[in-house]
């Protein structure tokens, strides 16, 4: 697809100069920019505030060494990185990713993503990202422990409870984030809600582990009830086997689901008669094993190595949950000969524009993850909530907010496909919904920043 609109064309082409070989972020700006279209034919008020410009441009950029010292005493350098895109309805809110492909092209597609669903969600959050390519898969937890330190010794200079609440995202679970808010708290000598998805026991929310893969199939409730249908009987394949991946099984197996596969960066489970998800927190959550350990302790379940092939597997439904482009176009033609009538992102960006184009010309629903996986951040969002209260809300009470949440998501980027001509996009219904609002609110704040 190319740009019918000249003045986003103009843009488009000035952030591709600025940006020059930065192909994650240039192909998240692409996405959104093909979308707007028709708001800025709308609406040239926004054209002359110059939202459009704006809001491809980061509000900062961070990037800082790390180092610190191996179990065998030796000196390592990492490389760390925060984005502060935009603060335009709220502090900058979004993930810390630790993973070797983390590079600034990565950070920033994930921080201008997190802009849109963050106003989606209808909390007060900008959006922002970070990370380091810092690889924790066979380190001790000491060294995971004083990476941690390192990272956030110079990070806690530039975030804080209404400046910049990180949270996890690959890579780092309660264990980093624990290591990471104890050294802010030494550092800034004060407890605060500076970071999200924190223990229970210091400040954490209850349902935030379970939010972004609950959240996910509280969405695809949603798309499946506007054809009169439901999770029930259906055979469900998910990529991953990481955070979102296990909620998002648990969630679809409760709505009625047969959840069959599972994945990780070596290889994919077939399971026939349904994940046993006991099995797979045991392994994946306690012994932080390979995911071709379930085939060895489920009877009947087979390990096949090489992810992509997980998308050769018979389903109704689809939930890639692993990482930015697992789902191809070949893929994509794969699942459509197959029958799959519903693809939901969980992952952020797993599809690539071929994927969708191909999901979208053969009536497959598809549910893009700006939508469909903003539970995670919305739910962060409530405990910065329950931070400022000094309040924690139970489980059932969160859960409810992250049901209706999700619902006031999907009805929001269904009516803005309507209202915009292209009824049931989801994609561009959420990217026209997500950028309204923050456009709104930049257009009023002024353009001194
Ligand atoms: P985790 O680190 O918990 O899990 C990531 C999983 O994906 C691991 O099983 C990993 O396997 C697997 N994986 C990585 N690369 C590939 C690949 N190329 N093919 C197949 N599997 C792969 O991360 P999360 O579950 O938190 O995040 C998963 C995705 O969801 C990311 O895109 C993230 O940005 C997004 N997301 C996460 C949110 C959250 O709340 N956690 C919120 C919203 C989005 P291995 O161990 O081999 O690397």
């Amino acid at each position: 697809m190319s740009f019918s609109n000249k003045y986003i064309a103009s843009v488009y082409e000035a952030v591709e100069k600025r940006n020059a070989g930065e192909a994650e972020f240039l192909q998240a700006v692409r996405e959104v920019l093909e979308t707007i279209e028709p708001v800025i034919e709308k609406r040239p008020d926004l054209q002359a505030a110059g939202v459009v410009e704006r809001i491809v441009e980061p509000e900062r950029f961070i990037q800082f060494r790390v180092s610190w010292v191996d179990d065998s005493g030796r000196v390592q350098v990492n490389r760390g990185f925060r984005v502060q895109f935009n603060s335009a309805i709220g502090p900058y809110k979004g993930g810390l990713r630790l993973h070797p492909s983390v590079n600034a092209s990565v950070i920033k597609f994930l921080g201008f993503e997190q802009i849109f669903k963050n106003s989606l969600t209808g909390l007060p959050m900008g959006g922002g990202k970070g990370g380091s390519d810092f690889d924790p898969k066979g380190k001790s937890d000491m060294e995971v422990m004083r990476f941690c330190q390192s990272f956030m010794t110079e990070l806690s200079k530039h975030i804080g409870a209404d400046t910049d609440v990180p949270a996890g995202d690959i890579g780092v679970g309660a264990r980093e984030i624990g290591y990471m808010f104890g050294q802010y708290k030494r550092l800034a000598n004060e407890f605060t809600g500076v970071l999200t998805g924190k223990g229970l026991t210091y400040g954490g929310s209850l349902a935030r582990t379970e939010a972004t893969g609950y959240g996910l199939c509280y969405f695809v409730r949603e798309m499946l009830a506007s054809k009169g249908d439901s999770f029930k009987g259906k055979t469900v394949v998910i990529s991953g086997s990481g955070n979102v991946a296990i909620y998002a099984t648990q969630k679809a197996t409760e709505l009625g689901g047969k959840v069959v596969a599972l994945s990780d960066s070596s290889g994919y489970v077939y399971d026939p008669n349904g994940i046993q998800l006991d099995v797979v927190k045991q392994i994946k959550e306690v012994e932080r094993l390979r995911i071709s350990e379930y085939a060895k302790r489920v009877s009947g379940a087979t390990f096949t190595p090489g992810c992509s092939g997980i998308w050769t597997i018979k389903c109704d439904i689809a939930l890639p949950c692993a990482t930015q482009n697992e789902l191809d176009a070949a893929s994509a033609e794969i699942l459509v000969k197959n029958g799959c009538k519903l693809v939901a992102e969980g992952a952020n960006m797993p599809s690539t524009p071929e994927a969708i184009e191909c999901f979208q010309s053969n009536g497959v629903m598809f549910g893009p993850a700006k939508a469909a996986n903003a539970g995670g951040v919305a739910t962060s969002g409530l405990e910065m909530s329950q931070n400022s209260q000094r309040l924690a809300w139970t489980f059932e009470e969160v859960d409810a907010k992250l049901d209706g949440i999700m619902k006031g998501i999907y009805k929001a980027a269904y009516d803005a496909s309507v209202e915009y001509g292209c009824p049931g996009n989801l994609v561009a219904g959420a990217n026209i919904a997500g950028f309204l609002k923050v456009a709104e609110a930049m257009k009023a704040q002024g353009i001194a920043y």
